[in-house]
């Protein structure tokens, strides 16, 4: 009969936990309790074969844990108890299954362990965690080939694809530095921190590529904080604190996303502060992403906060007009798609909130033009828009385009509507009133009064020096086109 069907009979275990408890007697006397406790109490020994003992442990992880820093130990004293044949094998029981009653296991041998050694009072054998990317994360399926693991990184989510503007260019720059030098810069943590849907996740992303591409020897792991607490509450239930903690503890380069869930979870902020520490005592860089500035993150342990202030603490803004329409170029690069010029700025003009909104009218918009086999122009764009984005079709007020002016020509708004007569804010009042005039349908005496109380021959003065202005002087009517266009935009 196979030998494999006597694996687990009632006489190999027996034998097998026979010769185990005699190890365990040898390895406590070695190592100190809470050692002991930690990684051999778990240990079942399920068969001997012959001189092999079959082992079986709680995890991928754990068995790498073992074979890292107590394969010595292990040879040794299996050695010294079932003499110089001794052949070492473990079971692991796979993490991916659910069934307590049926757990699935692999064998695996201990490779490293079983080579022939020349002394056979000294197993010699590399240290294979010299290559910190060597191991898997506790929640992966153990493959048995290359141990690896995985960064959990989106490639899609680069420095190249990600477009800078005044809105993000901080940050940014922050990233690459870190990306370049982790763990080796003031930066850390990086705090990066932002509405939704302002780039902090790809971002981060994009460090975390970033740093696989120029240091392909360092641990990169993203995790976002929803999957760390629910990995800290799997591994909490089975007792396997400590595994969790040390798997964290190897990262070179941590990248936690949204920390802001932190906040109810008390215990796992615990947790996460032993990791922090740990990290960054050993100059590991740490990434964490917020959507609340750190400081008002209430509910977050001070000492969690405080240690977020050792490093850099970078937000991003809204996208900026310019940067929703440079974000939306490079999407249609992407994506190989052709809009006119007038649509990508009706879009970028429309769709103010965040990125993913943007991404999503551009979809909505193509969808469309496919489905109805038309090209994508304004018409189509402002029907699509229409049900995307209930700020489409608003009214254009004075105030509207007071602030658009104030925008435009980098003007607080209270000085456009001071009584002054510094040429810039009159400038800026005169073009103000023209496209009032020209886009409302306020009357004159209307106008003048949304400016502290000008009289409406003051208005009609201002539109003719507009007018003439624009016929004599091409920059200054460059300008006013470009601001007209805006104002159209937002009209219609
Ligand atoms: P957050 O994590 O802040 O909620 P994300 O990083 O998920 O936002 O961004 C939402 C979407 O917008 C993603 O698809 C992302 O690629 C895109 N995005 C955000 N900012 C930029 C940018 N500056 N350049 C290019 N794409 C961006
Ligand atoms: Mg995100």
């Amino acid at each position: 009969m196979d030998n494999h069907l006597y694996h687990n009979s009632n006489n190999s275990v027996n034998e097998a936990e026979a010769v185990w408890s005699k190890c365990l007697g040898v390895i406590k006397d070695n190592i100190n309790y809470r050692t002991f406790q930690t990684w051999f109490e778990p240990i079942r020994a399920v068969a001997l074969n012959g001189s092999v003992l079959t082992l079986q442990v709680p995890s991928q992880f754990f068995y790498e844990w073992l074979e890292e820093h107590y394969v010595e130990l292990l040879g040794k004293t299996i050695k010294r108890i079932l003499g110089r044949e001794a052949k070492l094998e473990y079971r692991i029981l796979m993490e991916s299954s659910a069934s307590q009653r049926n757990p699935a296991s692999i064998n695996m041998p201990a490779s490293n362990y079983n080579k022939p050694s020349k002394d056979s009072n000294y197993v010699d054998m590399p240290l294979k965690w010299d290559d910190p990317t060597n191991i898997k994360t506790p929640y992966a399926i153990p493959g048995l080939k290359r141990m690896q693991i995985d960064p959990q990184l989106n490639a899609n989510y680069t420095f190249d694809n990600y477009v800078e503007g005044d809105c993000n260019r901080v940050a940014r720059s922050a990233g690459l530095h870190v990306a370049q030098k982790p763990g080796a810069t003031s930066f850390n943590p990086l705090v990066v921190f932002g509405g939704v849907g302002w780039g902090k996740t790809h971002l981060v992303q994009a460090i975390g590529n970033e740093v696989r591409r120029l240091h392909p020897n360092k641990a990169v792991l993203y995790v976002s904080a929803e999957k760390f607490i629910n990995q800290f509450i799997d591994h909490s239930k089975n007792n396997e604190i400590n595994d969790f903690i040390h798997f964290y503890q190897l990262i070179d380069v941590l990248i936690l996303d949204d920390i802001h869930l932190f906040v109810p979870a008390t215990k796992t902020q615990d947790v996460f502060f032993a990791i922090f520490n740990h990290l960054h005592q050993s100059g590991k860089q740490i990434i964490l992403t917020s959507d609340t500035p750190p400081k008002d993150l209430e509910g977050m342990q001070e000492r969690l906060l405080s240690r977020f202030r050792w490093g850099l603490n970078a937000d991003i803004q809204a996208p900026d007009f310019e940067t929703r329409q440079h974000i939306l170029q490079v999407k249609m690069k992407q994506e190989g798609l052709e809009i006119p010029e007038e649509v990508v700025k009706y879009v970028a003009y429309n769709v103010q909130t965040n990125v993913r909104e943007l991404e999503g009218a551009l979809i909505a918009l193509f969808a469309q033009a496919t489905l109805n086999r038309k090209e994508i122009d304004l018409d189509l764009a402002k029907r699509v828009m229409k049900n995307f984005v209930k700020t489409a079709a608003r009214e254009l007020t004075i105030e509207n385009i007071q602030k658009m002016v104030c925008e435009y020509f980098h003007l607080p708004y209270d000085r456009l509507l001071a009584k002054t007569r510094k040429r810039e804010v009159v400038q800026a009042r005169q073009i103000t009133m023209y496209l009032a005039k020209k886009f409302t349908k306020s009357s004159l005496k209307n106008i003048g009064e949304h400016f502290g109380g000008f009289d409406h021959t003051t208005v009609i003065h201002s539109c003719q020096t507009v007018e003439n202005l624009m016929d004599t002087d091409t920059e200054y009517k460059e300008h006013l086109l470009e601001l007209q266009q805006k104002v159209q935009l937002a009209s219609i």
